[in-house]
């Protein structure tokens, strides 16, 4: 006879694919309440854990990284298992996993970018900065990327916290870098680096910049880089200076002093340059000799009222920026999933509250369950991904109480640890990730690094077989 579904001898089995923060906190949600036992198994295509925590977060900001000492201690619990490179969609399939586990719940992040849509976007030394934060985080997939360091000047388009963390990157000294958890590959082209000049530029104003206080502030503390921002273009259009007075958000009011202190500060003469650019969007990277991107077209905008936002309107004034090196940084996006609905649009798979829904009628799709970016779309900071997770995490308790679940027909929790080796015979389980970890730690010691990472998936075998 069976049990009762999320007893002991009958668990709720959940399969969460991807290890980054929205993942791990659905499962800590799950596993912290005791009236519904549940069974995890945490998939991830990669062989280390932790999503944008091991390749988003920049290597200089290693207090961010520390939330892994959580993730750590919800890995502990005897009901979760890790299943590192394992890549849904290609050692197993979601029908598989519906065959294996009641419930499943994407936490894939946004693995792509988003476009400017101009002309010249694909020259050579254009990129999307999510493919430089992958390669210079030691990302196994970008480690082979190669960007042209040789460059005086670069652009990077946008102004969110994405862009400051390449701005950062691309402005810290080799001794700076040296004291981070960088990858070698990227310290070692960053140490013969020749830029000089890097623009960070904003097509709206300054007050609708999307970096945060305490990101951009730091962009005035590098040892390195003087910073500045033209006093023109830190004077706020009376549109925006209403916006202003009449919010309550002091935080708006700390930014604009931040920037504003930014333009007034006489430069040091530090050798590199880094210029914050706002009311400025490229229209056109144009190709030099070599065929790679030598100069930017910009046009001015200016900002109107549209849908209760201020939007960049173009003018008829254009300028050239001469850089040789472009990385867009204007937003992450998700891609879809074989055998499930997809938001084309906002890059996002279909949900309420994170159960997942069908795109033409909006009614659920049984077992299946979203978390983070995937889910609610590029933004936030890690932290957001806790009360995201738990929100998802709670309507799949609430699923489980009244049996809205799938049925699956072999949901033994040996036999699909035994399925999932047979189809993947490199696991990387929680252990195993512990002792690389360990390892990456003891490597970074004698040269003051928090850790040396293993970058790619044969060193990653390696030095398991080794330890
Ligand atoms: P973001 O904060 O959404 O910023 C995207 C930027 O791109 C905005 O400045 C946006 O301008 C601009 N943009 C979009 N389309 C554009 C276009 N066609 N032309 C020119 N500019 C364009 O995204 P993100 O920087 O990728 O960051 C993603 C999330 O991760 C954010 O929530 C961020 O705060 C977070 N994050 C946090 C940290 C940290 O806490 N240290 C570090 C990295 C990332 P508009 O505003 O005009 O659209």
């Amino acid at each position: 006879m069976s049990q009762e579904l999320g007893t002991e001898g009958n668990p709720l089995r959940v399969a969460i694919v991807g290890s980054g923060p929205a993942g791990f906190y659905a499962a800590e949600y799950l596993l912290k309440q005791d009236d519904v036992r549940v069974s995890i198994d945490m998939f991830d295509r990669l062989p280390t854990p932790f999503g944008l925590v091991r390749f988003g977060v920049a290597p200089d900001h290693q207090k961010i990284k520390s939330v892994t000492r959580v993730f750590d201690r919800i890995a502990k619990n005897e009901s979760f298992r890790f299943y590192g490179n394992v890549d849904v969609g290609e050692h197993i399939t979601l029908e598989e996993l519906g065959q294996r586990y009641h419930q499943i719940c994407f936490a894939t992040g946004a693995q792509t970018d988003r476009r400017m849509g101009i002309p010249g976007e694909d020259l050579p030394r254009s990129h999307p900065a999510t493919e430089f934060v992958a390669w210079f985080n030691g990302h196994p997939d970008y480690c082979d990327y190669e960007f042209d360091l040789s460059a005086e000047s670069v652009a990077i388009v946008g102004v969110g916290n994405v862009a400051v963390d390449v701005a950062r990157i691309l402005c810290r000294t080799p001794e700076e870098l040296a004291k981070t958890d960088i990858a070698d590959h990227a310290l070692e082209a960053l140490r013969e680096s020749k830029v000089k000049e890097v623009y960070m530029l904003g097509r709206r104003g300054p007050l609708q910049a999307a970096f945060t206080n305490p990101e951009v502030r730091e962009l005035g503390e590098l040892e390195g880089a003087d910073v500045r921002v033209l006093p023109e273009e830190v004077e706020l259009d009376p549109l925006s200076q209403a916006e202003l007075d009449a919010s309550d958000d002091d935080t708006l009011r700390k930014k604009m002093e931040i920037l504003r202190g930014f333009s007034e500060r006489p430069l040091q003469g530090k050798p590199r340059l880094l210029t914050l650019r706002f009311l400025v969007s490229p229209i056109e990277l144009v190709a030099g000799e070599d065929g790679g991107v030598r100069s930017m077209r910009l046009v001015r905008n200016v900002l109107v009222a549209d849908k209760g936002r201020l939007q960049p309107q173009a003018s008829a004034h254009t300028e050239d920026l001469p850089v040789d090196l472009v990385f867009r940084s204007v937003g992450y996006r998700g891609v879809p999933i074989d055998g499930l609905p997809f938001h084309e649009r906002w890059g996002v798979i279909p949900n309420e509250a994170g159960r997942v829904v069908d795109s033409e009628s909006s009614t659920p799709v049984r077992g299946m369950y979203v978390s983070g970016w995937i889910k609610r779309g590029p933004s936030g900071v890690i932290g957001t991904n806790k009360k995201d997770g738990a929100e998802t995490a709670g309507l799949m308790l609430e699923d489980a109480r009244t049996s809205a679940v799938l049925s699956p027909s072999q949901p033994d929790v040996a036999a699909c640890d035994a399925w999932v080796r047979a189809r993947q015979t490199q696991v990387v389980t929680y252990g195993d990730w512990s002792r690389l970890d360990a390892l990456e730690q003891s490597r970074g010691e004698s040269s003051g690094r928090p850790r040396v990472k293993f970058t790619r998936r044969d060193e990653v075998w390696r030095a398991l077989a080794d330890d």
